[in-house]
């Protein structure tokens, strides 16, 4: 049964119907990570049981998709809805130094022909609703409202895990399952039980965010993209994302000790940082806060193990690197996707051991691990992607791979094999480039390339 909450006027489930007492997978959190498991393992045939404890649509971070993600929508079938739906199409990353100079930008289909080279800023509630009703509509049974209580990992020699749930109505169900999918982000429910999150200690960082009215949009001529806006301090950098219903998404990120200790509201220090950082400035001229600001903080960690006997993570709930290229919704669809595959081999198999479900990681963390190297360039005082490129031009394109999330083929962190040698040199020489100087380079005009240099 499906039901539209908005209209009923009261917080309703959208799918309800009975729970099964057992299923081949049962998956926690819709996100992009669990609505991709889900869809999948059963469009090939296992009974799976989705569940989120929010309402369906739910409101979520995230807006800015990396070009790569395209693939994955292609498979779910949804691409057809995108356009019905009508997100706004992002076409690149522009970057503003912090006195203000805009780099030109950096537009994917200038270095990729793939049909992947145009993405979009998604509103997350209604990508994330997408992937629950393409869940169920591929047979999956889809739950909102409905929460993990507590759950019990198969002993050696059992086949069923349990997973305690309080449906929408606050009853309470145990069901058992062969293979339980950890998606419910940042909550990380089986790597905080079995103590497997490790915070990244380069990268720990706080953002504080919101949504404005009336703020500045790019001409109907120039193509739309996501800006990275580094405050005149350095010390932090704000995204600037246009949706498609007229607002701006728009956040600070910087060091958690910067950004939320130091005596101001989180309130107060949004407004600082937006006083000293002209690139936005300019665009919020005549703009509206229409939300109360939010804050979030020691997103960026890791896991040490991802698969067990019966179990997977995916997305968040697996390890998240760092907002700044967007390369979050991409990796929960990835790992959705793989997870996915793993699963329906492993029932097919009648083995659902570590080595099965996890068989896809070692090549996934590879990937995962070029971006946190080119996340930690970033924050690297010392390193500038003009000024690097501007010696190094042979690897435009490598760098254009890894900024659309092509790091899942090909040879993508050749580029290190220089570029950890010339942070170090700058290191060295004392050279403070600062992340302000992405943008401040991309003016140069003798760079072979408008973002690169
Ligand atoms: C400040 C910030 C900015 C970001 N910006 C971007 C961006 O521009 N682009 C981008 O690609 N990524 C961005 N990200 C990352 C992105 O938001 C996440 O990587 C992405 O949402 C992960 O998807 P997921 O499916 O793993 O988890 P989520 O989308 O977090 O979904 C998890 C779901 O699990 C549910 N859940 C949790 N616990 C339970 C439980 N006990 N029972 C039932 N359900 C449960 C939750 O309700 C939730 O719906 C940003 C992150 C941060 C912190």
């Amino acid at each position: 049964m499906v039901l539209d909450p908005a209209q009923e006027g009261v917080k309703r489930p959208r799918m309800a119907g009975p729970v099964a007492d057992v299923y081949d997978c049962v998956v926690v959190g819709s996100g992009p990570g669990g609505g991709t498991t889900a869809a999948l393992v059963a469009q090939q045939g296992g009974k799976t049981l989705l569940i989120d404890r929010d309402p369906m649509p739910r409101f979520h971070v995230g807006e800015s998709l990396m070009p790569e993600t395209y693939w994955t929508f292609e498979r779910l079938g949804v691409l057809e809805d995108f356009r019905r739906i009508a997100f706004t199409r992002k076409y690149g990353v522009q970057f503003v130094s912090g006195d203000g100079k805009e780099s030109r930008a950096f537009v994917f289909a200038e270095h990729e022909s793939r049909a992947s080279a145009m993405t979009w800023h998604v509103e997350r509630a209604e990508l994330d609703c997408l992937l629950f009703d393409t869940a169920a509509k591929h047979g999956a049974d889809c739950r909102d409202m409905t929460r993990v209580l507590d759950f019990r990992l198969k002993e050696p020699g059992e086949e069923y895990h349990e997973v305690t749930l309080q449906l929408h109505d606050g009853q309470r169900r145990t069901v058992r399952t062969k293979v339980l999918v950890d998606a419910s982000g940042q909550q990380a429910m089986i790597a905080n039980r079995l103590g497997l999150k490790h915070v990244d200690p380069r990268l720990k960082k706080a953002a504080i965010w919101g949504y404005f009215a009336d703020a500045e949009r790019q001409p109907p001529e120039e193509p739309e993209v996501t800006c990275i806006l580094h405050t005149e301090d350095k010390q932090a950098w704000f995204w600037y994302i246009p949706l498609s219903d007229g607002r701006v998404s728009v956040g600070a990120v910087g060091d958690n000790e910067y950004l939320l200790k130091g005596g101001m509201t989180p309130e107060d220090k949004f407004q600082w940082l937006r006083e000293h950082c002209p690139g936005i400035q300019r665009r919020l001229r005549n703009a509206t806060l229409t939300t109360n600001l939010r804050v979030a903080k020691e997103f960026s960690y890791t896991t040490s193990q991802r698969a067990g006997d019966g179990w997977v993570l995916v997305g968040d709930a697996y390890g998240f690197i760092d907002p700044v290229y967007s390369s979050g919704v991409y990796l929960a669809l990835k790992s959705g996707e793989w997870a996915a595959d793993a699963i329906v081999d492993g029932l097919r198999a009648g083995d659902v051991s570590a080595e099965r479900l996890g068989r896809w990681t070692a090549e996934f963390d590879q990937g995962v691990h070029w971006i946190r190297k080119l996340v930690h360039a970033f924050y690297c005082n010392e390193f500038s992607f003009g000024a690097f490129m501007k010696q190094h031009p042979q690897y435009g394109q490598n760098l254009t791979d890894l900024l659309v999330g092509k790091v899942f083929e090909g040879d993508p962190g050749r580029i290190f094999q220089d570029l950890d040698p010339w942070i170090e040199k700058s290191k060295a020489l004392g050279r403070d480039c600062s992340m302000a100087d992405h943008g401040a380079m991309a003016m140069s005009e003798s760079a072979p390339d408008a973002f690169l240099c």
